[in-house]
């Protein structure tokens, strides 16, 4: 399969879908990163500047997992222009998906729920769509969880290459809520795993066939918990 995750900026497919994009990559598919905007508001430096320490830093962070598009869109204002939608769509068509990974319509960030309800509509009804945690998982319950335990490593190595962002910070709220995640399906300390919501639509009311086991979790559930099943 042909798998696109798509970002609002540069850090966000690291920080919240790198986990099963490294599960879809070692099952043999066909990996694409799309990074909607530019990043230029992401700190203090100038804007010119900025773009391209982010391109870099996401480009560092993403080049060895698959095939990064850089779409270039304005930061804080993802959606506004009815150019955004056609770039969008014209890239995501191009690639020909059989997935798409992207935001959550009720995240922090505009740019990430502009984002969201962007992809939504304009493929929505033709390639099936995952979508990743919020922030901190607020106003997210997912319906999907898969164990990522031996990617944080290289999923925190990632967040870390993104140096303009005091990565720090992005990598413990990763800790924490890939942690969080793995504990709502009973895991022990140590275990880390991603939570995605999948919402049934036609013609796509079911895409469990297509998505990694979520099942790794369950030997640890059975081994660990003494009396409790
Ligand atoms: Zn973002």
């Amino acid at each position: 399969m042909r798998i696109i995750a798509v970002g609002a900026h540069p850090d966000d497919i690291e920080i919240f879908m790198l986990g099963l994009m490294m599960r879809f990559k070692n099952e043999g598919n066909e990996i694409h990163f799309l990074v909607a905007t530019d990043g230029s508001l992401g700190g203090l430096n100038s804007k010119e500047n900025l773009k391209k320490i982010r391109a870099k830093e996401t480009s560092s962070a993403l080049k060895s997992f698959g095939k990064l598009h850089l779409l270039g869109l304005p930061d804080g204002s993802l959606g506004e222009k009815e150019s955004h939608k056609k770039i969008l769509k014209t890239t995501i068509n191009n690639l020909k998906p059989d997935l798409v990974v992207t935001h959550y319509k009720k995240d922090y960030h505009s740019d990430h729920r502009a984002l969201s309800v962007i992809v939504t509509n304009i493929i929505g009804h033709y390639i099936p769509i995952i979508f990743c945690d919020t922030l901190m998982g607020i106003n997210f319950t997912p319906n999907y969880y898969i164990e990522i335990t031996e990617f944080f490593e290289l999923k925190r190595n990632a967040i870390m290459k993104h140096k303009s962002q005091n990565p720090d910070r992005f990598v413990e709220l990763a800790k924490l809520m890939n942690s969080y995640r793995a504990a709502q399906c009973n895991a022990p300390k140590g275990v880390f795993a991603e939570g995605y919501f999948f919402e049934s639509s036609f013609p796509f009311a079911d895409i469990r066939n297509i998505l990694p086991s979520s099942l790794d979790l369950r030997p640890f559930h059975i081994k660990n918990v003494n009396g409790f099943l």
